[in-house]
């Protein structure tokens, strides 16, 4: 038997299969002996033990893992923000597509609420940056139905998590792209027994017609832990492009002679927005670097 876990929760395991059942699984002591632990997101192979119950066997090879969210074979992140109320905050943005660029998983930018904003002049100048940079965006709004059937193709058979600020219609996004989440969602939690919100676990939604997707509280949050000052710049596709004319190896973009990226910025060629964010981000590194000095 195969399948894919969707939760994991006081060791168990369920497991979603072919024919869209749920199994509780338990894992072998081995996996504990192997310093594995199944994640939310891993395809594996089990036993039956009875109609509802297996023992897990094996774990296909991950793509890719996340420890907090423990969540692993992410295709791509959706990041969301409203455009207005909250007002749109480019260095969050930023902040999270830095995150999601060092750990390789693609950014997904999606818009929501484009029918509550009135003027669209400084709104529109943000997109194009990050239009410039070649991320894929959906601009949305729950209420005129606008970017939602693009959105669900853009999330169909793949794994998606799902992170913005609070506040930005995460949810209602979520329940206009697949109704039939809530009710799937309901179902899981009747099957353990629980109710809907009584843990911060991961699971996997169900959308249809295909797709699984995680909304990760924890997500938002994740901070710049394993992200130095050499390699921050990589997580900025502009500068990642230009970093090799450089003239020193590890330039950091900073003030250093015969700089490439601060070259681009002095030509407009660059979004100085981000540019500062990046200064604002590689003094934050530093900063808790030498705390822990
Ligand atoms: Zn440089």
């Amino acid at each position: 038997m195969e399948g894919r876990i969707i939760k994991a929760l006081a060791g168990y395991y369920y497991v979603f299969d072919n024919e869209e059942r749920i199994w509780s699984c338990r894992a072998r002591g081995v996996f504990k002996k192997q310093g594995i632990q199944p994640l939310v997101g891993d395809v594996v192979q089990f036993e039956q033990v009875s109609n509802q119950d297996g023992w897990i066997t094996n774990i296909s090879p991950r793509k890719n893992s996340l420890q907090r969210p423990p969540i692993a074979n992410i295709d791509q992140a959706l990041l969301v923000h409203a455009v207005t109320e909250p007002s749109f905050n480019p260095l969050l943005l930023d902040r999270m597509l830095v995150v999601v660029e060092h750990i390789g998983i693609v950014p997904l930018l999606c818009f929501t609420k484009a029918d509550l904003l009135e003027d669209w002049q400084w709104i529109k100048q943000q997109f194009n940056i990050y239009q410039e940079l070649g991320y894929q965006m959906v601009l949305t709004s729950a209420v005129s139905g606008l970017g939602i059937d693009k959105l669900r193709r853009a999330l169909e058979g793949k794994i998606t998590v799902l992170a913005g600020p609070s506040g930005a219609g995460k949810s209602t996004l979520l329940n206009k792209i697949c109704p039939h989440v809530t009710l799937e969602t309901g179902a899981v939690s009747k099957k353990l027994g629980r109710g809907k919100h009584t843990t911060r676990h991961v699971e996997l939604l169900k959308l249809s017609p295909s797709g699984l997707v995680a909304d990760t509280p924890g997500f938002s949050q994740l901070d710049f832990t394993n992200i130095t000052e050499d390699t921050l710049g990589s997580t900025f596709p502009e500068i990642r492009r230009l970093e090799q004319d450089c003239k020193y190896r590890g330039c950091l973009h900073r003030s250093e002679p015969g700089c490439a990226v601060k070259e681009a910025l002095s030509q407009h060629q660059i979004s100085t927005q981000r540019y500062e964010h990046y200064l604002q981000f590689l003094n934050e590194i530093e900063t808790s670097r030498d705390r822990k000095r």
